[in-house]
């Protein structure tokens, strides 16, 4: 089912996870086996994987959501980002997608490869993800073939953009090239989401906005999340992580507690749904999604 349908016939909050492809193949076969169907079993109403900077992992996301749809028969939206890629390069890969029955894409510009600090874009290729966009229009009316479409929002602002308001108005050319609705980048303060909710309304945007929320895992690995994404940790939450910082189970237990909470502050809200960047585990996310007051 296409994202625009998904979200227009929901009688509930619609949950959706995100899955990375893991860079070994010990890791692949585990997430095939193991982690994918647990995912599954907890039923969310789709499965995104993302799209690696550069070089294998790329072909594992298509490889990856292929699977989640025709063999696990889910739903299922590949992430794809204009880094590194021709004009004809991503009409190659539509075509791959497009042939694996895949219907929905979450479209990207991406970050720059890691090394680099600046995104370079390719010189036939595209420079933002409202081209990508528009391309991906055009690849349907060409080929007689509809997909939805996602692209990404940032509650705290994209860390390149001069001011919120410029990034809204970029926001606003994702939409009007054909964007079905907006994911947003994951934060741990609700009051973004709300002032964001507010800014984009006040902007005319009015497509579905699904606010993004990953769980803690460890206090390493969020401080290096948020200093990549720049998404703040507020004090309280930072405290409790450095009391946690040599103890991951502990770790764990403050990020799932904070999870639920901000995900129940924002089903009470009535936002359309909720996605979840489940870091490729299921266990945390099932005690996630088992608290959840749907
Ligand atoms: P854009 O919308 O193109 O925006 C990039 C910057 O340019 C912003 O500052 C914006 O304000 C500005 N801008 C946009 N359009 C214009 C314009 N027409 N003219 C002038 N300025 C403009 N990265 C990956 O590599 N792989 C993934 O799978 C992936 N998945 C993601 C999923 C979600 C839900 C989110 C929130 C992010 C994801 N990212 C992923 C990260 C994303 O690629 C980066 O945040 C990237 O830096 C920006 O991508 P974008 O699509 O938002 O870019």
């Amino acid at each position: 089912m296409l994202f625009y349908n998904i979200y227009k016939s929901r009688k509930n909050p619609v949950i959706s996870f995100e899955i990375f492809p893991p860079k070994t193949a010990d890791g692949i076969i585990k997430l095939k086996d193991k982690i994918l169907p647990e995912l599954v079993d907890l039923n969310p109403s789709f499965i995104t994987v993302t799209y690696g900077a550069m070089g294998s992992t790329r072909d594992m996301t298509i490889e990856l959501s292929s699977f989640i749809k025709n063999d696990l028969q889910f739903e299922t939206a590949c992430h794809l980002t204009c880094v590194g890629s021709t004009k004809n390069d991503i009409n190659n890969i539509l075509d791959r997608i497009q042939i694996n029955n895949i219907r929905n894409i979450v479209a990207l510009r991406g970050d720059p490869p890691s090394g680099s600090r600046q995104f370079k874009h390719h010189k036939d290729g595209y420079r933002y993800a409202n081209e990508l966009v528009t391309h991906i229009r055009k690849y349907e009316v060409k080929h007689d073939i509809d997909f939805g479409i996602a692209v990404a929002g940032y509650p705290e602002k994209h860390n390149e953009a001069s001011s919120m308001d410029k990034d809204i108005e970029n926001l606003k050319k994702k939409i009007k090239a054909g964007a079905d609705i907006i994911i947003t980048q994951l934060f741990f303060e609700n009051e973004y989401f709300y002032e964001f909710i507010y800014t984009t309304k006040a902007a005319n945007i009015n497509k579905p906005i699904i606010p993004g929320l990953m769980p803690i895992l460890s206090s390493k690995q969020i401080q290096r999340i948020s200093s990549m994404c720049g998404s703040k940790i507020p004090d309280y939450l930072k405290d409790d992580l450095d009391q946690a910082s040599n103890d991951d189970i502990k770790a764990t237990k403050i990020g799932i507690d904070q999870c639920i909470k901000q995900a129940n502050e924002l089903l009470n809200k009535g936002v359309p749904g909720i996605h979840f960047y489940v870091l490729n585990r299921s266990e945390h996310i099932r005690e996630i999604i088992n608290q959840l007051e749907l």
